[in-house]
């Protein structure tokens, strides 16, 4: 298992070279195993991806018979409801981080794909939404990176539902910091009215997109400021469901060393 997994990412990281070097116009490739699939991911390795099946329909955590979790009962978020379409297992951390940290966009097309394919299943309510709203970075953050991941996933999934973006209508008026290596409740606190959000989203229905979501924190802060700003009602879309800071810290690490290995072996 994992070293089909090494494979992947190895093939993977041919494709990554293969289309920097342009030559994806040619033959696009498929981002994990780098077959010519005329996509960002093959089949094969769409089907194998590790999808989130019985998940809290309110915060996408996983849950049983994807009954309503204890923690929404006990304190109910702001949204109204989560659609994640992946857990935070391998290959999905390899993607994001070589979205988000090697400016790889066909791998963040890639999870923009399959989360929308998931939204466009009848069950999702996707169709009720009147704009989708990317999680903002901080400008200073933007500036850096040269991209919002959130952003460029929202794009993909409006487009395939055909749900207008909301690019600017929130912005991070406070740089917040990595979130990964707080505790829950210094989460909260970091993010905390870390959001401006203009009258576009008043009287929509409205789903805030973020690459993954974790303790949930960041997305509660937003729901909060988008409902303040006139939403009728706010749900929350991910690529990804991570379990919790120290199963996300785990992964992230794998997948940092992993790509620090590839490097070091070209
Ligand atoms: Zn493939
Ligand atoms: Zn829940």
């Amino acid at each position: 298992m994992e070293s089909g997994g090494d494979d992947a990412r190895r093939r993977g990281d041919l494709s990554a070279a293969l289309r920097a070097a342009g030559l994806w116009l040619l033959a696009p490739v498929c981002v994990l195993c780098g077959a010519s699939a005329g996509e960002n991911l093959c089949g094969a390795c769409a089907a194998a991806l590790p999808y989130l099946e019985d998940a809290c329909p309110r915060c996408a955590s996983p849950a049983d018979h994807g009954s309503e979790c204890w923690r929404c009962r006990d304190r109910p978020p702001p949204f109204a409801g989560a659609v994640c379409a992946l857990r935070y297992e391998a290959p999905v951390p390899w993607l994001i981080h070589r979205l988000k940290f090697a400016g790889d966009l066909a791998a963040g097309h890639a999870l923009g794909e399959v989360l929308g394919h998931r939204l466009a299943g009848n069950a999702s309510g996707a169709g009720a939404i009147g704009g989708i709203v990317p999680v903002p970075l901080h400008a200073a953050r933007l500036r850096a990176r040269g991209f919002n991941q959130a952003r460029l996933i929202a794009e993909c999934v409006s487009r395939r539902l055909g749900v207008p973006l909301l690019a600017r209508a929130a912005r991070r008026t406070r740089e917040t910091g990595a979130q990964a290596r707080l505790s829950p409740a210094a989460r909260e606190g970091n993010v905390r009215g870390a959001f401006s959000v203009t009258s576009a989203v008043a009287g929509r229905r409205v789903a805030l997109v973020d690459d993954v979501l974790t303790s949930g924190a960041t997305v509660r802060a937003l729901a909060d400021a988008v409902l303040a700003a006139g939403a009728a009602s706010v749900v929350v879309w991910g690529c990804a469901r991570s379990t919790g800071a120290h199963a996300s810290r785990l992964a992230t690490d794998k997948a940092f060393a992993s790509m620090n290995s590839l490097r070091g072996s070209t």
